[in-house]
């Protein structure tokens, strides 16, 4: 066996898998930004006597969150068309906002923004999906993150893309600059199947298939779009994404508040993940995912902020919350959403929704350091009889002391060491001042 490189070890160990373990006074040795044991600290530091080791006093260590839809650069538009319903929100507010303003250097300064936002709250991978997708690449790369990046496909012209041809064009160029990136996978993002024609959704179920890459689209985000869609087509969109090609295991469907039994079904059958976006679906009311049941028929259900202007922070942990709040509430029972599960939801389930479950969302033996570490040792949080509850309930995100990306520090004491949060918020308050 290799020598570890260093040693990192805590109070509490939280595995995720196996699930709902709490192993006290542990660690894990690290080699090449990959897990090669995990063991008690007495017995760690007996077999590595000479090894570079941290401890981490009261602090709880764990695999990173992983945020499994978003679109970062909506930092820079936080609050705007507050008060809309989804539709009166994306027609009035969010789309004419955006052919004005988001051009590439403010996806690049509002994607900058939530990566430093999402790692110092325990974020270590994060699925986006917007515009000018190669410019949210590079900034993901300068700054270590983990990401999913589907490129977005809509039917009418953006900044980014001409028309939905232009864009599966522009996919497929990414996906071919990013193959071999150790942190970037490059996925399809068709916006919604009321956005994206009946041919290019074809089209992106071939090219996926062909290619092995995943798929990310927003699916019966409201009542409203699937009665759209049963006046049009005297069925759900669940139906034309099977009959497209699109339901199946690469597919990530976002949402998802409204399905009949044999949607459901279908959906389980298929093996498509969905990702529950609870802060967003309050927010602009769309109503609420069936996570209990879609979990019930083994669906990977996963966990996502969406993007600023739906939520308005990117801080998992506070969507964690509200995930178990929200399922005890709709199920009117507090057995629902117990924070271990809800806690698989933002770790080894967002793995597996977006295809990368061997490589994290827990930690084990093989797998890549991607770690956090939160202190319990504060006002909010001490004492901890739960590590669990603590983390689930407790504003944990404001807790996060160190977060690693595949061995690598990207935060320390609680501080980004590649980014600079003063200069970077400046440049968002600038930013906003120039706009006419
Ligand atoms: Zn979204």
């Amino acid at each position: 066996m290799q020598a570890p490189e260093f040693l990192l070890s805590a109070t509490w160990v939280l595995p995720i898998a196996p699930h709902n373990v709490v192993l006290p006074d542990h660690g894990i040795a690290v080699h090449d930004g990959r897990i090669i044991e995990l063991a008690a600290t007495n017995e760690l530091l007996a077999r590595h006597p000479d090894c570079v080791h941290t401890h981490l006093q009261d602090q709880i260590l764990m695999p990173g969150l992983v945020n499994a839809h978003g679109h970062a650069a909506m930092s820079l538009m936080r609050g705007i068309g507050a008060g809309l319903a989804l539709q009166e929100w994306l027609n009035d507010a969010i789309w004419p906002f955006e052919a004005k303003n988001m051009d590439a250097q403010a996806v690049a300064l509002g994607t900058e923004l939530s990566i430093a936002e999402m790692l110092m709250s325990g974020t270590t991978t994060f699925a986006d999906m917007y515009f000018f997708p190669e410019t949210v690449a590079r900034v993901a790369h300068q700054t270590g993150m983990r990401c999913q990046i589907a490129a977005p496909i809509i039917d009418f012209a953006t900044l980014w893309s001409r028309d939905a041809d232009d864009a599966v064009h522009k996919t497929m160029a990414l996906y071919d600059e990013y193959r071999h990136h150790p942190l970037i996978n490059v996925a399809f993002g068709p916006h919604s199947p009321y956005t994206v024609n009946h041919k290019h959704l074809n089209q992106i179920a071939m090219y996926a298939d062909e290619l092995d890459a995943a798929v990310q689209i927003h699916l019966h985000e409201t009542r409203r779009e699937v009665t759209h869609a049963n006046e049009q087509l005297g069925h759900g969109y669940v139906h034309l994404l099977r009959d497209t090609g699109l339901l199946g295991p690469r597919l990530q469907a976002v949402h998802m508040t409204q399905l009949t039994d044999t949607e459901l079904q279908m959906v389980a059958a298929a093996k498509t993940s969905v990702v529950h976006c609870p802060t967003s679906n309050m927010q602009l009311a769309s109503g609420t995912c069936p996570v209990a049941e879609l979990q019930a028929q083994d669906v990977t259900v996963a966990l996502g902020t969406d993007g600023a202007a739906s939520n308005n922070t990117q801080d998992l942990f506070a969507e964690l919350r509200l995930a178990a709040l929200l399922a005890k509430h709709t199920q009117a029972d507090p057995t629902q959403g117990q924070a271990s599960d809800v806690l698989k939801m933002a770790t080894i389930n967002g793995a597996r929704a977006l295809g990368l479950d061997r490589d994290i969302g827990s930690l084990e033996v093989g797998k890549s350091a991607d770690i956090i570490a939160i202190n319990t040792q504060q006002p909010g949080m001490a004492p901890v009889h739960d590590p669990f509850a603590s983390l689930v309930h407790n504003n944990s995100g404001s807790a996060v002391t160190t977060v690693m990306v595949a061995g690598t520090t990207l935060v320390a004491d609680g501080r980004l060491n590649k980014i600079n949060t003063d200069e970077l918020c400046r440049k968002a308050r600038r930013w906003q001042l120039q706009l006419s």
